[in-house]
């Protein structure tokens, strides 16, 4: 019951879908006409000729061979009984849909017909009541659940595992998307747990409020997603995480509805609520959140400011998360993604104009600047004007006293516009046979340089031993009082064996983070891609609590079995 629409594939109940083989919709990508600079930089990172590269055609999904749904008729009979006939689904399209998310790995697999075990059923859920009767007679009938929100996750947080002989049913949250009721007094909104960020946002403000969580997969991410994952969005320097965000929380599980109220704050034993956050689907179904929203800001901007190195950029950026500015971004890219950035800038626009002429370069020289080490940096000021004005005032004189200079809000808005379309970038590598994926991690502020070159080092080393031209590049965002995250770009030409290549390269980094201080994940989720280093990251004891969390709440290993620990 699929239909192949503009805007991409759209299920039961106008539930829409992103394409099976890619990010986003159809009629969407990256396209390097128009920025000059482009092709010659990718040559010179991975040794990829983008001028001479045919790319390979659209997947057809006809040549996928998909494993027949082993979903028995009783269960089928079940799920109709509870959702209706027409939400219930076997199509191969929606099948293939749910059973991965959007990382480097499941892309590839999915294009190369590298699958091991496929979804067998979809079903969408009306409301809690459904959600309820399906967790139910999942335990009941013994088959694994898997919920699904946007389906953006890419740390393999969906994927059935492999060799799963029990049924696995996908649950798409997507009918539940509604927000249900405003508490003006508290900014408190709840909201249905399969709304996706346009779509509350839109709901949201057509009452003068904002969520404020944007992260770069907002278009096609849910809020139960986001809370299932442990996400931060790209303003969380004012809004928070979504860890912060979520106050509140309905979790449907076999027993019955698990609530915890929107308090502030609770010293009410080890916090429930934050077992919920970043749980991946293994404690049941998340039906619906509470969470602060805030008033749309009278102000809202980003401006660009310019460091001569990337130990001055981190520098300041400290600096401001030690001052009593409150900027809602902090971020600086380190000198390769700057030279990224300059790169994919449209020739007479964005912020490559402003090196390519002669003054903004000669007053960087003048100041002892090599132009190859320059960091651009991007601070993001929302609230009253007068906030902004103070904020930005104490900003622009901590960049000054980091030898650093600002060149205001052109570059910012082109920023602000690009940063939903970055993500088409991977397909296109994809489809001429080079791989751009990331990694990214949380660390105090005294271990970041320290990181950042152990993981140049380390993905250096991986591609010395690939045999293969390889490019890495770097930002920090996300800051926090006592620390901040970075995140890592990487990118090179596949060989004969894409997996195993993207392996050696994701495994060097994600150790040089655990080996150097830094967490497995800031925001992407464990799932199955990070589990690896799950122990060395949080400890033998705390992963034995964390399965004992896991085995008591879910006895039959129902719910998503396999993530964030390896069973
Ligand atoms: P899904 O991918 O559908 O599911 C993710 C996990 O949550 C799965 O384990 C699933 O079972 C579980 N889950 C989903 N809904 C529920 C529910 N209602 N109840 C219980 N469990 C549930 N992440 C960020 O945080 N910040 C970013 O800036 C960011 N940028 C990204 C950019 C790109 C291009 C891509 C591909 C991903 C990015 N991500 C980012 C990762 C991803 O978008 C997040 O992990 C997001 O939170 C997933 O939300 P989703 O609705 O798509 O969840």
């Amino acid at each position: 019951m699929s239909s192949e629409a503009k805007t991409g594939v759209v299920g039961p109940g106008g539930v829409k879908h992103m394409k099976w083989w890619g990010w986003g919709v159809d009629g969407v990508g990256f396209h390097h006409e128009g920025k000059p600079k482009f092709p010659a930089f990718v040559l010179k990172a991975v040794g990829l000729d983008l001028l001479a590269a045919v790319p390979v055609s659209e997947p057809s999904f006809d040549d996928v061979p998909i494993a027949a749904s082993i979903a028995p008729a009783a269960l089928l009979e079940t799920l109709e009984a509870i959702v209706g006939k027409d939400a219930v689904v076997t199509d191969d399209l929606l099948r293939a849909i749910h059973t991965y998310g959007k990382s480097l790995r499941d892309l590839v697999r999915m294009r190369a017909n590298l699958v091991e075990r496929w979804v067998d059923v979809v079903v969408y859920p009306a409301d809690e009541d459904d959600v309820l009767a399906i967790v139910r007679a999942a335990v009941e009938l013994d088959v694994v659940l898997i919920p699904f929100g946007g389906g953006s996750n890419i740390a393999g947080s969906l994927e059935p595992i492999a060799g799963e002989t029990r049924p696995v049913v996908s649950v798409d949250m997507g009918r539940l998307r509604s927000v249900i009721s405003i508490d003006d007094d508290s900014r408190l909104a709840r909201i249905q747990a399969g709304s996706m960020g346009p779509d509350l946002e839109e709901q949201l403000a057509s009452k003068g409020w904002t969520l404020g969580h944007f992260p770069d997969s907002f278009t096609h991410s849910s809020v139960g997603g986001w809370a299932a994952t442990r996400s931060s969005g790209m303003q969380s320097d004012k809004y928070g995480d979504i860890a912060d965000i979520v106050r509140g929380v309905r979790v449907a599980r076999p027993g019955g509805v698990l609530a915890i109220q929107p308090a502030p704050s609770a010293s009410n034993g080890p916090s429930v609520r934050e077992m919920i956050i970043g749980s991946e689907g293994r404690l049941g179904i998340i039906t619906e959140v509470t969470v602060q929203v805030h008033r749309i800001p009278a102000v809202r901007q980003v401006n660009a400011y310019f460091f001569g190195d990337w130990a001055s950029g981190l520098k300041a950026m400290q600096a401001i998360a030690e001052s009593d500015a409150a900027p809602s971004i902090t971020r600086v890219s380190d000198s390769n993604e700057t030279g990224f950035s300059l790169a994919t800038s449209k020739g007479s626009t964005g912020i490559a104009k402003f090196v390519s002429g002669t003054v903004i370069p000669k007053m960087m020289t003048n100041k002892g600047w090599n132009l190859d080490d320059i960091c651009i940096s991007f601070i993001g000021y929302e609230g009253s004007a007068e906030h902004v004005k103070r904020t930005k005032r104490l900003v622009d004189g901590i960049v000054k006293a980091h030898n650093g200079f600002g060149v205001g809000t052109g570059p910012g808005v082109l920023f602000d516009q690009k940063k939903f379309d970055t993500p088409y970038l991977r397909d296109f590598l994809l489809d001429r046979g080079a791989a751009g994926d990331v990694s990214e991690m949380g660390a105090p502020w005294s271990r970041l340089l320290e990181i950042h070159t152990a993981v140049y080092a380390a993905a250096n080393a991986a591609y010395d031993q690939l045999g293969r031209k390889g490019w890495i590049m770097s930002h920090l965002s996300h800051s926090y009082h006592s620390g901040a995250c970075l995140y890592f770009t990487f990118a090179f030409v596949f060989g004969d064996d894409p997996i195993g290549e993207y392996d050696t390269v994701k495994r060097a980094i994600q150790q040089a983070f655990v080996d150097h201080g830094g967490s497995i994940s800031h925001h992407h989720g464990v799932g199955t891609e990070h589990s690896p280093w799950i122990e060395e990251d949080i400890s033998t004891e705390a992963v034995a609590v964390m399965r004992g969390l896991f085995t008591s709440a879910d006895p039959g290993n129902n719910f998503n079995p396999g993530k964030v620990l390896p069973d």
